[in-house]
C-alpha cells in the first residue's frame, strides 16, 4: 500500500479523532454498493480494502458487513477521509426492507455482472434473488463462485428461469403472501427433484447455476399450470418424487389430497404410470 498521507503533519496529528483524507477519491455510481464502493476506494488509493478500513480506523473485517447498516460515527469517518458527504454514504447502503424482501436479498454476493464487475463495480440488485440480468448494461448475471458452464444451460431453461424471477420479485413487493408461498413450494418442490438439501431460500441464491435457475424455472412452471400435474405428466411418478411431494405439500391437505386425485385417474386411465416426457 503507498501510505496514503504520511507525513510530517500527519505524524503530528495522530491523537486527532478525524481519520486522515486518502489522497484519491472516487464518486458512487447509481445502486453502487458501499462495500463495492469502498473496494474502488482501496484500489483508487492503491491499497486492499483491509488496509483501507484500518486506515479509515473502522474495525470489521469486510466492507460488506456495512452494507445493511451503518452507523453514524462510521459514516462520518469514511466520509472524511473520502472527501465526500456522510448522506451519500448512507445512499450506498441497502434501504429499509420489509421482511419479504429481506428474506430474499443475500448478505454475501452470490452473483455477479461480468461486464461491470470488471470495472469494479458492485451493485446493490445482484443482491436480491431476483435479480437475473445486469439493470446497467443487461447481462445476464452470473455465480460469483464455481464454474461458470454457461455454454450448457439450455436456452428454455435461461427463459424459464427468468420469468420466474419476475415473478419472485413481483412475489417478493406483493402486500400478500401468498404469492410468495406458491412460489416457495414450487422451489421446495424444486430442489427435492434436484436433491438439494437446506431452505427454498439459500437454493436460490445457490453457487449452482443449474439448482438456481432449475428453482427459478419452478417457479414459472407452478404458474402456468399446477406444478404437481406437470410433475406426474413430465416425469412419472416414483418414490423420490413422493417424498418431494410431501415437503412440499405436507402442510397443505387439500393440495396433497388432489394430488392424490389426479394420481389415480392417472392410474386408472393409463395403468401403471411409466414415464413420458411433455415439455
Ligand atoms: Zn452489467
Amino acid at each position: 500500500m503507498v501510505a496514503p498521507c504520511e507525513g510530517p503533519s500527519a505524524a503530528r496529528d495522530v491523537r486527532a479523532v478525524k481519520p486522515r483524507s486518502l489522497p484519491k477519491t472516487v464518486a458512487p455510481l447509481p445502486d453502487e454498493l458501499l462495500s463495492g464502493w469502498l473496494s474502488r476506494l482501496a484500489a483508487a488509493n492503491y491499497c486492499d480494502d483491509t488496509e483501507l478500513l484500518a486506515h479509515i480506523e473502522i474495525y470489521t473485517t469486510h466492507g460488506t458487513a456495512l452494507d445493511f447498516s451503518i452507523d453514524a460515527a462510521t459514516a462520518e469517518k469514511i466520509a472524511n477521509a473520502a472527501r465526500v458527504a456522510p448522506d451519500v454514504l448512507q445512499a450506498l447502503v441497502f434501504p429499509a426492507m420489509t421482511p419479504r424482501e429481506a428474506s430474499l436479498t443475500a448478505q454475501m454476493p452470490f452473483q455477479h455482472c461480468l461486464q461491470c464487475s470488471r470495472k469494479g463495480l458492485s451493485l446493490r440488485h445482484w443482491r436480491r434473488a431476483w435479480a437475473f440480468d445486469c439493470r446497467v448494461c443487461g447481462t445476464r448475471l452470473v455465480q460469483t463462485l464455481g464454474k461458470t458452464g454457461d455454454e450448457q444451460i439450455p436456452d428454455k431453461l435461461i427463459y424459464r428461469a427468468r420469468r420466474g424471477a419476475g415473478m419472485l420479485e413481483c412475489a417478493a413487493r406483493s402486500r400478500s403472501p401468498k404469492q410468495l408461498r406458491r412460489a416457495m413450494r414450487a422451489v421446495t418442490f424444486a430442489m427435492s427433484l434436484k436433491g438439494c438439501h437446506g431452505g427454498p431460500l439459500f437454493a436460490l441464491q445457490s453457487h449452482k447455476p443449474e439448482v438456481r435457475l432449475f428453482c427459478l424455472a419452478a417457479i414459472d412452471a407452478a404458474q402456468s399450470r399446477p406444478l404437481i400435474k406437470a410433475a406426474i405428466s413430465s416425469s412419472g411418478i416414483d418414490d423420490y418424487a413422493k417424498v418431494a411431494l410431501l415437503r412440499a405439500f405436507g402442510k397443505e391437505p387439500r393440495l396433497l389430497a388432489a394430488v392424490d386425485q389426479i394420481a389415480q385417474r392417472r392410474a386408472r386411465s393409463k395403468g401403471p404410470m411409466t414415464a413420458e416426457s411433455r415439455n
